[in-house]
């Protein structure tokens, strides 16, 4: 019997056909990546693939990496593959990959979201016999409102608090959320700051044409304090943090599909949490599985077991994959910032 597209090694996943890993968590001589964060795109391999869009933020992230560049949608033989690169609508420059060896088609979504937004690349469904789908969100509790609706929301928490005359805060991780989170607040209410973790990734973003609003990097001219109604972007991990106090009185909220979870807020000792997810949510990884027409399974990230017991219920050949991608938690909470 001939080998399966891919198989699971403990360095990720590998199609034996084309010789090549994706997304791997050990170093490989030839990485096909999926998006920029960290669990997916990991220092230490002899060379990269991955889309025009993501390169430049990799580049920044993993410094002088050989990193060849493809289109979404341009289609590659890599020995016995064939390998085309398609939306994944999670951040910009998000792919999710699909291999085709002897005309048995696999597709890795990496993180997909299957509501578009301003910013990324709008998600793709993609056809195939076997589909390795995210699950971060894969519970019914996880059902994403409108994002207009979301935005308005916090655009009214930033406008009370400047009328209150403090400053707004909003925790959002450095590449993706924090631009997703720019696109949607409203700039005629106040200035907007951003801790340089976030400025450093919004000046690669602009570079590259996505439509941000302008911001400007707190430091001693730019305070928040000498400001009428500031509104401040950090990454999750510089709040509470020394950074903050100059800062003056302010109100602290979190933007994550995390946020959907009472406790998880609780915890957080948040003023304010606002669910926006660069994932799918229930409903979308259903529709995403669904537009695939794939009979083969197999779930990573997040609530694997219970998701994969859903999918064979409904009569689907699902498995969990062990994989050593973060779940949001990497993505969006306890991630190192580039300094
Ligand atoms: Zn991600
Ligand atoms: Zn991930």
């Amino acid at each position: 019997m001939a080998d399966p597209v891919l198989t699971f090694t403990e360095r990720g996943i590998y199609c034996p056909a084309g010789d090549f890993f994706i997304d791997p968590w050990r170093p490989v001589d030839k990485a096909l990546i999926t998006h920029g964060h960290a669990d997916h795109a990991r220092w230490g391999h002899k060379s990269y693939l991955a889309t025009e869009t993501a390169a430049p933020v990799m580049r920044y992230r993993l410094g002088d990496i050989a990193l060849d560049t493809i289109r979404f949608g341009e289609v590659r033989q890599i020995g016995g593959a064939s390998v085309s690169f398609h939306p994944a609508g999670h951040i910009p420059g998000s792919a999710q990959i699909r291999i085709e060896v002897g005309g048995e088609v696999w597709v890795v979504s990496g993180d997909y979201k299957t509501e578009p937004d301003k910013l990324s690349e709008p998600f793709e469904p993609i056809r195939c016999h076997a589909f390795i789908s995210e699950c971060t969100f894969g519970l019914p509790v996880f059902k994403w409102r409108p994002e207009a609706e979301v935005a308005a929301e916090i655009n009214a928490w930033w406008a009370s608090n400047a009328a209150e005359g403090i400053t707004s805060v909003l925790g959002s991780y450095s590449l993706g959320k924090a631009q997703r989170v720019l696109s949607l607040v409203d700039p005629e209410i106040g200035p907007i700051l951003t801790h340089g973790a976030v400025e450093a990734t919004n000046a690669i973003l602009r570079e590259q044409g996505l439509p941000l609003p302008a911001t400007t990097q707190v430091s001693a001219d730019a305070n928040p304090k000498n400001m009428t109604g500031p509104l401040v972007i950090a990454p999750p991990s510089a709040l509470g943090t020394p950074w903050m106090r100059r800062f003056g009185p302010s109100s602290q909220a979190f933007a994550s599909g995390w946020m959907a979870l009472r406790g998880v807020r609780r915890r957080r000792a948040m003023d304010r949490g606002f669910v926006v997810s660069d994932h799918a949510d229930w409903d979308g990884l259903l529709a995403a599985i669904k537009e695939t027409g794939a009979e083969k399974l197999f779930v990573t990230h997040g609530y694997t077991d219970i998701f994969a017991r859903w999918l064979k219920s409904e009569g689907y050949d699902a498995h969990v994959l062990k994989t050593e991608f973060g779940s949001e938690d990497a993505d969006e909470v306890t991630e190192e910032e580039p300094a």
